[in-house]
């Protein structure tokens, strides 16, 4: 017997190698977008000028291009508008039958789905997001939300029984830009199925799909001053929240802004909710399906730029997983690709404005300061827009202001823990409470850890998953009130009476 030298090498790398894929550009067109040179405000039914006719652009995050001018409203629109809504409700829309409501919301949710190419593009367009996600996440869930609530409208006395369920009447209802056109059906749903009109205030970055829905309002044939919307900048939000027209306050933003509007409405009798903040634990046990919880911690952090108030910011990870979940985690981030936002292979977009992009560098230069970590995989930015390299730090303690403050951007601060009770006490440390995720193979496990988070939400082995029937909101910091299912119902609805 001769001995023969082996040809080929058939001995299998320790690490299995990611083959670098090539993508080819595939940008979806803007054709289908019809973009006014200048939007007025949407008050009883149709666009009018602002009484002060203040004016500001909203431009593409990705390119720095000027898509159109919209009105800025001042206090004499904000009234016009809460007028509007006012004699809508009390004219027609709260005696109007639940069936008859239901109609009109059905409706509404059939044309988003028609024209839900339309609104992707337009969404990814204003506010920077890949039309992957628009497409197949932003848009569908509009439409289920007002499918949703829909199906509510003529059912109330079945959803809360032995009373007589009537509507608070105005909403005022302040919106952020990262989900622009969802937060608008999460706002209009329920308040509408309830029985009560709305005045509704898009972010100033991304007006534009707002906007585009007041279209579909007309097209809905719904009444005149039922869905008014207006837009501008903080100043209109702020006035709309002094309003004593306005019976109802909702807002999702930022624990800061939430603060100053709780101030404002105390002791008024108005009700509020708010919807704020997070800074999110994403805890993986060392008996979790890795691969599965790397992509669950990716799409945790790097969805929608981490522009996600419920985003998983920060990352336990037991420490017998560390070292394999590290390697891995950094090899998918290699593979990310980050750029035009229209381009249908894109992970992850644009930051959503120059403000936003120049806080996310703050806080990481203060993360590199306060001595954590950096790791950002090779990556080219285009030359112009907003854009920052999905990052991670290790060597993050509870200190450190990467692991306490909320970034709202693509930047994952890592942590380890030994036993569960450590991670619980980890992830409760925070003055956020609005999400979670538990990755493990034991669903004793799951349960007992998510009787322990102080979280409105705790994902188990998924993350990032909403369904209209879910309640959504936050304990402590992250805000107050729910929405979603019978409970985002119950913030629109006078139950006196109610055992
Ligand atoms: P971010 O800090 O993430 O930009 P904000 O909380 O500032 O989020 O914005 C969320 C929404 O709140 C936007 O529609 C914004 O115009 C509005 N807003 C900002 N300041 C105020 C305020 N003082 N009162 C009411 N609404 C406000």
């Amino acid at each position: 017997m001769t001995d023969v030298e082996p040809t080929t090498d058939l001995s299998v790398p320790a690490e299995p190698v990611m083959p670098a894929w090539e993508y080819a550009p595939a940008p979806e067109s803007t054709e289908i977008v019809r973009l006014r040179e200048r939007y007025g405000l949407f008050i009883g039914g149709e666009f009018v000028e602002p009484a002060t006719g203040g004016t500001f652009p909203t431009i593409s995050p990705a390119t720095e291009e000027v898509l159109a001018v919209v009105s800025e409203a001042g206090p004499e629109d904000v009234d016009r508008a809460v007028r509007a809504a006012r004699s809508a409700h009390d004219q027609h829309w709260r005696d109007l039958s639940g069936a008859e409501r239901a109609k009109y919301l059905y409706r509404i949710a059939r044309i988003l789905q028609e024209r839900s190419r339309e609104f992707a593009v337009l969404e990814s367009m204003d506010g920077g997001k890949p039309i992957k996600e628009s497409r197949d996440v932003d848009l569908p869930l509009a439409a289920a939300h007002f499918f949703y609530y829909a199906g509510w409208a003529d059912k109330l006395e079945y959803a809360f029984p032995h009373v007589e369920p009537r509507p608070v009447g105005v909403a005022g209802q302040i919106i952020p830009w990262n989900f622009p056109l969802l937060m608008a059906a999460w706002k209009l749903a329920p308040a509408l199925a309830a029985g009560n009109t709305s005045v509704l205030k898009p972010a100033e970055t991304t007006p534009l799909t707002a906007l585009l829905l007041a279209e579909v309002i007309q097209q809905a044939d719904l009444p005149p001053g039922v869905v008014n919307i207006i837009t501008g900048a903080g100043a209109t939000g702020a006035a709309l929240v002094e309003h004593p027209g306005a019976d109802k306050i909702a807002f999702t933003g930022s624990t800061d802004v939430g603060k100053r509007i709780q101030r404002a409405t105390a002791g008024t009798g108005r009700r509020l909710t708010l919807e704020l903040g997070g800074k999110a634990a994403n805890i993986v046990f060392d008996d979790a399906p890795i691969d599965q919880a790397v992509e669950g911690v990716i799409n945790g952090i790097f969805f929608n730029q981490g522009h996600v108030c419920c985003a998983g910011s920060r990352l336990l990870v037991h420490e017998p997983a560390y070292d394999e979940l590290l390697d891995k985690l950094k090899a998918r981030l290699g593979t990310l690709r980050v750029g035009d936002p229209l381009d249908k292979n894109t992970d992850v977009g644009a930051i959503n404005s120059r403000a936003q992009l120049e806080k996310i560098g703050e806080l990481v230069e203060s993360g590199v300061e306060e001595g954590a970590q950096m790791y950002q995989p090779p990556c080219e930015l285009p030359d112009r827009g907003f854009w920052f390299v999905p990052t991670l730090f290790t060597g993050v303690s509870q200190s450190h202001r990467i692991a306490r403050e909320e970034i709202f951007g693509p930047v994952l601060s890592i942590m380890t823990f030994r036993t569960p009770e450590e991670a619980v006490e980890k992830a409760n440390n925070t003055p956020y409470g609005l999400s979670a995720g538990v990755w493990t193979e034991k669903g004793s496990r799951i349960l007992w850890m998510a009787e322990r988070l102080r979280a409105g939400v705790v994902w188990a082995n998924t993350f990032n998953r909403f369904d209209p029937a879910s309640p959504f909101g936050g304990y402590k910091e992250s805000g107050f009130g729910r929405e979603g299912g019978v409970h985002g119902l119950e913030p629109y609805l006078r139950l006196e009476g109610r055992p």
